[in-house]
């Protein structure tokens, strides 16, 4: 009786043990940590960035760079080459110069309504634009926007395969989220465009400004990761209405700011892509970075810096 007792204590104590064990085996960060988050931080390790994209190559482009330059900011900006030498567009020979610093990125070569063309002539255009904008900037041209923001499953189809990497509609979020598929890249508002639309609706004209105010006041005080997505044209700032002062107000309120990363949308575009192709050990106490960036992270609540091309141990 008594040594069935000690068995039975025994067989008691060892699977309370070995329970316990693989309690602590659970809560022990070092043996199994899942539910570490890791969060991306922009490039320097700054909390928000700012894209600022404009579309077409107007004349209007050349004051649009230079108020853009004295505020020491950066834009890309979405070409159609077919068009530069005629009539209120840039020349082909300013192209390089004027956009120096900036992001020369494809707007199609001709401006069509992309879901209405054929498979090859979406092709056609997107790959002839490429060709024209990367002769013209000598570098390669990765990204586009679509005329007139349409697009549809076979256009995005037609594009893939076609070294575009992101493409840029209008459907603005009015949020400032992450881009959630390159290839329908949504933005988070339109540069006091609405405003041009209904020219004499003074009330629609302060109820547009209103918001887009609105928002970048909310950009500036965001407390988490927060992308600010502004497109627009510089046509629609000229002319009756002119907008100018309006842009360069927006300008002054963005500009210098220490949290912000001024960033080009390819820049973004390899940078969450770096940051997609961390290589985490099982237990996330190392992390490889195979690409050229530094990558900023946020791990467990602390930031690292994972240098390009280098392993780091997180502690
Ligand atoms: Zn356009």
């Amino acid at each position: 009786m008594k040594s069935k007792m000690k068995i039975i204590i025994a067989l008691v104590a060892f699977y309370t043990l070995t329970l316990a064990n693989a309690i602590n085996a659970q809560n022990n960060p070092a043996i199994v940590n899942s539910s570490i988050p890791i969060e991306m931080l922009f490039p320097q390790g700054k909390s928000k960035a700012l894209i600022l994209s404009f579309d077409d190559g107007n004349v209007a482009d050349r004051h649009l760079v230079k108020l853009m330059n004295d505020y020491g900011l950066v834009g890309t900006f979405h070409l159609n080459s077919n068009k530069l030498g005629t009539k209120d567009y840039l020349t082909k020979e300013e192209i390089k110069s004027l956009y120096k610093g900036h992001e020369v990125s494809g707007h199609t070569s001709n401006h069509p309504s992309l879901t209405t063309l054929s498979k090859i002539d979406v092709i056609y255009e997107v790959l002839e634009d490429r060709k024209e904008l990367e002769r013209l900037v000598d570098y390669p041209v990765r990204g586009m926007s679509y005329p007139f923001g349409n697009t549809n499953d076979l256009v995005i189809e037609a594009i893939s395969g076609l070294g575009i990497e992101y493409a840029r509609t209008v459907g603005d979020t009015y949020n400032f989220g992450m881009p959630i598929d390159f290839l329908k890249w949504q933005p988070t508002i339109h540069l006091f465009g609405k405003t041009n639309y209904i020219p004499n609706d003074t009330a629609n004209d302060s109820r547009e400004l209103a918001q887009f105010y609105q928002l970048t006041n909310d950009f500036l005080k965001a407390n988490s990761l927060s992308l600010f997505y502004v497109w627009g044209h510089s046509w629609e700032y000229e002319g009756p209405g002119n907008k100018w002062a309006e842009v360069e107000k927006f300008f002054k309120m963005v500009s210098k700011n220490p949290d912000i990363c001024y960033i080009t949308q390819l820049g973004l575009t390899d940078y969450i892509n770096a940051y997609k192709n961390l290589k985490f050990s099982v237990d996330k106490s190392m992390v490889t970075n195979l690409s050229s960036i530094d990558v900023f992270v946020k791990i467990g609540g602390k930031a690292y810096t994972i240098e390009a091309g280098s392993t780091k141990q997180l502690n």
